[in-house]
């Protein structure tokens, strides 16, 4: 028998008290409504419990993580007090903050003296509350005065963020709300796997089915998300913008158009009309693998049609010209007509559970909060004033993600890094290299609730708090913003990454300028927002209790908030949305003699992100307990490979050991890796670190690997 709560508040259990805290989940975008019930009295703080919620963007549901989300909460391998190294490749030992606090800043201090102040970086995460993201980066800007900060975000969704500013002016995943899914005729879903990655929005494409509607999906995979799709496009890894090319030269062909549209609402279609005239297809079905009569259904289904939507993920994004796939993928909706109307639209799923929010309060290496961009005069008096800093104070844009890791060492790279929430060891492309750059630093500070691989580096780990223990908003795939409540308090010699930027700040002389408690860091960021295209500044915690959530842009407490954008105007000045021509370009690596295969990465549904968190929990680990590699049996009878067996799979960077699941889902030519998995198991030992020119995107999802039987590394 478990309590019963019809609301948050206080609850009783056979002769035990309850508390249930109403929350949201810990992991992905979706953000899934949870309660948090926790025991009370002399076992407080031992049991928690999850418990559905009915809100408005999970409607109850939650996949295996959400609902295993509380057994973190007292994992033995926990942090639970500061840990300092005292010579290189010593090892980590107990210490007090104090000695811990004085580490950090000693170094900061002696570092920048030597070095100048870019030689610290900072490294965020797309996890991060906004209030941390805000906090993190007026830490960079104003504390340590360092240009080098980015975030763990650039590897997630920084292709379709910076399509869209290019193509509508503003950059929010979805310019709609999740409940008008169901409403398009035809879904267009483009590298994504939301029957795994996030099952609970899987109802409104269930809904969009019964009410007769058509979901395409794009994929090398036939995933459970392609198996109840109308139609699956298998397409070659690496060959998007050649297919979203394709689908609207059919689409002029057979007089799909909404040429009243492209007039009235668009600007640029001529040069991307004749671009689109030479992607003939029987050309696309070379470049792509894509069948001739798939490729005109494709079309039909989304051309001859009143709505549709087309979303993409990382499949098209993380690649060395994602922006550009992206951008091919939007010229196609706005060909089409089905942007800026009811039902239509194009929208990125974002994958970090504050993938949305982390990219907008300035912990990316070129922007401050609100969206506004550090190389805008405008845009760094704002914000200089809000931050009572002179604008010439703020340091110009700094690196990106991979680049300020792969500088480590060099004559100007950073030689102290300060990471929040984020494991690069295991996340960042190309990591055997990552690895040697990560011990190559002078200094590395690592806060995190456990030992991540990065942790395990670092010269001083910081244990911090967990989401169900400290407070904040976070803004989900559809730019709605929310709030996680506290549910708990944390252990005692445990902090919050405020807590923790708040004693850094007051060290270095700036203490005032980063208070701990979230709701003050919150007001702070609702006037750095204000005018800005992530306007928050008429959201309060308040409101988004009561209205289960408050969509940007919110300009004023009056203002209801926009749950759907561009059904007037687009983002750009003149109101209109831009086109862009895009031609096809390969991937950077293609299978050749030595490499023969094509490699891409993904997640699987009982892991999150680098396993830090889902690889201690043991359900979620029955269900994903290791990493494999996805071949298609014929492939396999090539090698000579059984199921289960142990093989190697190597790349220009690397080699893995895998565990070899063959499967006829997969296209014959394509492996696929989940990344997840530390040690040999890791994909990203493995993936191709070219950057797409934009974005600086890394290209996770396609890279020429060879595969060995039996040798394990
Ligand atoms: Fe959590 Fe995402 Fe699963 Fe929802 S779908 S329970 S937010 S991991």
């Amino acid at each position: 028998m478990l309590p019963r709560f019809d609301v948050a508040g206080e609850g009783v259990f056979g002769n035990v008290g309850m508390k249930q805290t109403a929350t949201h989940c810990p992991y992905c975008s979706l953000q899934c409504g949870m309660h948090v019930q926790s025991i009370q009295g002399e076992h407080a703080g031992k049991h928690w419990i999850i418990a559905q919620r009915d809100f408005p963007t999970n409607r109850g549901g939650l996949c295996q993580k959400g609902w295993t989300a509380a057994d973190l909460l007292a994992d033995p391998g926990r942090l639970l007090a500061p840990l300092v190294r005292d010579r290189p490749r010593g090892s980590l030992r107990p210490a007090t903050w104090e000695e811990a606090l004085d580490r950090i800043t000693g170094a900061i201090r002696n570092i920048q003296k030597k070095y100048g102040r870019d030689a610290v970086g900072v490294f965020g995460g797309g996890g991060l509350t906004n209030e941390k993201a805000y906090a993190l980066g007026k830490f960079a800007r104003v504390a340590l005065r360092t240009s080098q900060i980015d975030y763990n975000g650039r590897f997630c969704m920084s292709s379709a963020a910076a399509a869209s500013l290019k193509a509508f002016g503003i950059d929010r995943g979805l310019p709609f709300p999740l409940a008008d899914i169901p409403l398009a005729d035809t879904i267009l879903l483009v590298g994504s796997n939301v029957a795994e990655t996030m099952p609970p929005v899987m109802q409104y494409f269930q809904q969009q089915k019964k009410r007769g509607g058509s979901l395409i999906v794009v994929d090398p995979r036939a995933t459970p998300t392609a198996a109840v799709s109308t139609l699956h496009l298998q397409i070659t890894p690496g060959t998007d913008a050649a297919l979203a090319n394709g689908l609207l030269h059919i689409a002029i062909k057979a007089g799909s158009l909404d040429e009243d549209f492209i007039a009235a609402r668009t600007e640029g279609f001529d040069l991307v009309r004749r671009i689109a005239s030479s992607y003939w297809p029987s050309r696309v079905e070379r470049i792509t693998g894509i069948a001739e009569q798939h490729l005109t259904r494709a079309a039909d289904l989304l051309g001859k049609v009143k709505t549709a939507m087309i979303l993409t993920a990382r499949g098209p994004e993380q690649q060395s010209h994602g922006v550009d796939n992206v951008l091919a993928f939007i010229n196609l909706a706005l060909a089409l007509g089905k942007a800026g109307k009811p039902a239509c639209g194009y929208g990125c799923l974002t994958g970090q559970g504050n993938g949305q929010g982390g990219r907008e309060h300035g912990q990316k290496a070129d922007q401050l909060p609100g969206y506004r961009r550090l190389d805008n005069l405008e845009h760094r008096a704002h914000i200089a004033k809000v931050w009572g800093v002179g604008e010439e104070d703020l340091p110009k844009p700094g690196r990106s993600a991979y680049e300020m890791l792969d500088a480590i060492g060099s004559e100007d790279g950073v030689r102290a890094l300060l990471v929040f929430g984020s494991n690069p060891a295991v996340s960042a492309p190309r990591a055997g290299h990552i690895e040697k750059r990560l011990d190559a630093l002078d200094f590395l500070m690592v806060s995190d609730f456990f030992l991540s691989e990065t942790a395990e580096r670092a010269d001083v780990v910081l244990p911090t708090a967990q989401w169900a223990e400290e407070e904040g908003t976070m803004t989900n795939v559809e730019g709605r913003v929310l709030l996680r409540k506290r549910a708990t308090t944390p252990p005692r010699d445990v902090r919050t990454d405020l807590e923790i930027l708040h004693a850094l700040g007051t060290r270095l002389g700036c203490g005032g300028g980063f208070p701990s408690e979230p709701k003050d860091v919150f007001q702070e960021l609702r006037r750095a927002s204000a005018g800005g295209a992530a306007d928050y500044a008429g959201i309060t915690y308040d409101r988004i209790e009561r209205e289960d959530g408050v969509f940007w842009p919110c300009p004023s407490v009056e203002h209801p908030g926009t749950p759907r954008l561009f059904l007037d105007r687009f983002g750009h000045a003149n109101g209109r949305a831009r086109f862009h021509a895009v031609e096809f370009r390969p991937p950077a690596e293609e299978p050749d003699q030595e490499f023969p295969l094509y490699l891409t990465t993904g997640r699987t549904i009982g892991q999150y992100q680098s396993g830090t968190q889902t690889r201690r929990i043991p359900a979620l680990m029955q269900a994903a307990p290791n990493a494999f590699v996805q071949i298609h049996p014929s492939m396999a009878l090539t090698y000579g490979i059984r199921q289960g067996e142990q093989v190697r799979l190597t790349t220009r960077r690397g080699s893995a050991t895998l565990t070899a699941e063959l499967t006829p889902a997969i296209r014959m030519d394509t492996l696929f890796v989940p990344f997840h998995f530390n040690g040999t198991e890791r994909a990203n030992l493995l993936t191709n670190p070219a950057l797409d020119p934009v974005s600086r995107m890394p290209e996770f999802k396609v890279c020429a690997a060879r595969l060995e039987k039996g040798r394990p590394c």
